[in-house]
């Protein structure tokens, strides 16, 4: 058993053709930026929602994340089959963390694996390396965050350091899996030259990074704070202009990095 709280279906930016992504609950990470405040707390939360109604409001309270088995997860996604064969589509696991549930989300794999379908695991890359290594023969792709690489700005804005992390996606490329590296690009925080650089100079020692996603900013999750009764900590951030993205963009492609500006 595991506890999901969002089931995606049509995704076509968590890997190659049409997928279902599955949300699992929970995040050691807390991203300043993050738009899924609901995935961070790893049991389902009861939380206030407001209806409008001809013109009154009316308060309900709803439940965010459910506790699921793997038999009931599989169905849904079989639901799915001839959408994901016809568009070479597939299934991708995210969160959240969804290494933090790394026995239910070995499970899915094995499962999803077994019925022929492409995985792909989204992570923070903060997990511990034995879990990873367990779930390496079932996961085709790999959705990798890289977020800052200077340690001391890392834990300020995720509250973790980025050692594990980083050593983390080493051993993936170590162990020869295909890997999409996924950049939030955050004004101010993470799209400075000498971050951009460091980036890609580490990845230039890595195998298998076969595209890199870079995902501007954007303040879509700032309404949801509230209502899960956590503080949002970037209320004054800009957006990224696209002509700043762009220029971040032609530095990978510049290294040889296939870019990709959305996931
Ligand atoms: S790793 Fe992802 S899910 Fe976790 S806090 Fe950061 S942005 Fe949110």
């Amino acid at each position: 058993m595991g506890v999901v709280f969002d089931i995606k279906r049509f995704a076509v930016h968590d890997g190659p053709g049409i997928r279902i992504t599955i949300f699992l609950k929970g995040c050691p990470l807390s991203c300043w930026w993050c738009h899924n405040p609901e995935s961070i707390s790893a049991a389902p939360q009861k939380v206030k929602k407001q209806l409008k109604l001809n013109g009154k409001v009316y308060t309900e309270e709803e439940t965010v994340g459910k506790e699921v088995g793997v038999s009931e997860v599989m169905q849904e996604v079989a639901r799915e089959r001839i959408v994901m064969e016809e568009s070479g589509g597939g299934v991708t696991f995210s969160g959240g963390e969804p290494m933090l549930q790394s026995d239910f989300l070995l499970d899915l794999l094995m499962a999803s694996k077994k019925e022929g379908y492409h995985t792909s695991v989204d992570t923070s890359g903060l997990a511990r390396q034995e879990d990873f290594e367990k779930i390496i023969p079932f996961t085709d792709l790999f959705l990798f965050d890289l977020k800052i690489m200077n340690e001391e700005l890392h834990k300020k804005y995720t509250g973790v350091s980025n050692r594990k992390i980083l050593d983390n996606l080493k051993f993936l490329s170590d162990n020869k899996k295909t890997i999409r590296i996924r950049i939030p690009v955050v004004k101010d925080v993470n799209d400075s030259e000498e971050n951009i650089s460091q980036t890609i100079f580490f990845l230039k020692t890595l195998k298998g990074i076969e595209q890199v996603d870079l995902l501007p900013y954007h303040h879509i999750g700032k309404s949801k704070y509230e209502r899960f009764g956590l503080k949002y900590k970037m209320p004054d951030q800009i957006e990224t202009s696209d002509e700043e993205i762009q220029a971040i963009k032609s530095k990978f492609e510049n290294e040889g990095f296939k870019t990709k500006i959305g996931g």
